[in-house]
């Protein structure tokens, strides 16, 4: 059995990988080597720099299993892999609290105007009257989405005292409730949130779900955070929205274009951005790993 691993991973996962196969770990590959080795491999692992397309898929022999150790697939063509029998899996879960923590990161980050403090500081400014903040204690989170990282997210905002309100149609009221969550429509979660979280993914449905309408009915001193996918959000109206004071501010790290260059956001105070690194932790990445490599050697095994 061979497996290439073409982007790179934690090393946990290719000992484990290479206790049943041999590995052939190759994160330069350029799309033209993979298109003429793929047919010596029976497993192949990417993370996003590799695209496992038609072409190779179609050239690929014995390939059994593509697996992408991180969340979601968009760099594989899974209508190809499917019409050859070629299993394709991900590892969704392995990130959920690494992003859950990032969303925390964010929201104090704007509730408490750190990173801007932070760069006056580094500018050799005191400007504590220009700072005050806001304490999450009491205050309502409003979630969008409420699934692996949505609840997440809502179990460490409750140890931060916050009350949670949920925009989520698909989560049955049983299930919310065992959760301990209050089940709202969008325009109550908008009108009655100070920070609202957006955990959804991107569809036809989500996209721009945040507009201009959306940020007219939010108060006027509440936050907003988006650790899921850019386009959900519509940039446009959130700038006009943060120009004109109609919310208090913005976390993001995700972008309807990335990277996010000559955006207009950027060069506002009352956002907070990073480079789409929510999922960029040690423990996330070894975990995904071990997750792929765990479901690729169960396939060769089978
Ligand atoms: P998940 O599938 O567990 O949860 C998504 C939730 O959204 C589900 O409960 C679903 O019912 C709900 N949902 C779907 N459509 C909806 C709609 N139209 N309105 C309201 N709710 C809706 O996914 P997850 O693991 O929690 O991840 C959420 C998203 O976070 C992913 O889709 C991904 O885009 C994003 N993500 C981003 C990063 C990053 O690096 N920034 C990392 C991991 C995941």
């Amino acid at each position: 059995m061979k497996v290439i691993v073409a982007d790179a991973i934690n090393q946990q996962g290719i000992d484990n990988l290479e206790k049943v196969a041999e590995v052939v770990v190759d994160t330069n590959i350029t799309p033209e080597e993979l298109l003429n080795t793929i047919s010596e491999y029976d497993a192949i692992i990417v993370r996003s720099r590799t695209k496992v397309t038609r072409e190779v898929i179609e050239n690929a022999e014995k390939l059994k299993i593509i697996a992408r150790a991180g969340v979601g697939v968009d760099n594989v063509d899974v209508e190809a892999a499917t019409e050859k029998g070629i299993m394709v899996v991900n590892a969704p879960e392995s990130t959920s609290i690494t992003v859950a923590e990032h969303t925390m990161g964010l929201m104090l980050s704007i509730a408490r105007k750190i990173t801007i403090a932070d760069k006056s500081v580094k500018e050799s400014k005191w400007e504590k009257s220009r700072f005050m903040g806001v304490e999450l204690r009491n205050k309502t989170l409003g979630v969008v989405g409420m699934g692996r990282i949505g609840s997440q997210v809502v179990s460490r905002c409750k140890a931060f005292e916050m009350n949670a309100i949920v925009y989520d149609p698909y989560l049955p009221e049983k299930v919310a409730k065992q959760m301990g969550v209050q089940l709202a429509d969008l325009n109550t979660v908008l009108k009655e949130a100070d920070f609202i979280t957006i955990h959804v993914p991107l569809t036809d449905e989500t996209k721009h779900l945040i507009s201009t309408k959306e940020i007219k009915m939010m108060k006027n001193d509440s936050y907003i955070i988006n650790c899921a996918r850019g386009g959900i959000i519509d940039e446009e109206a959130l700038y006009e929205g943060l120009v004109n004071e109609e919310i208090g501010g913005a976390a993001l790290d995700v972008y309807e274009i990335e990277p996010p260059v000559d955006n207009k956001l950027l060069t506002l105070d009352n956002i907070v951005v990073t480079p789409h690194i929510a999922a960029s932790t040690r423990e996330a990445q070894r975990d995904a790993a071990i997750i792929v490599a765990n479901e690729v050697i169960e396939v060769l095994e089978s």
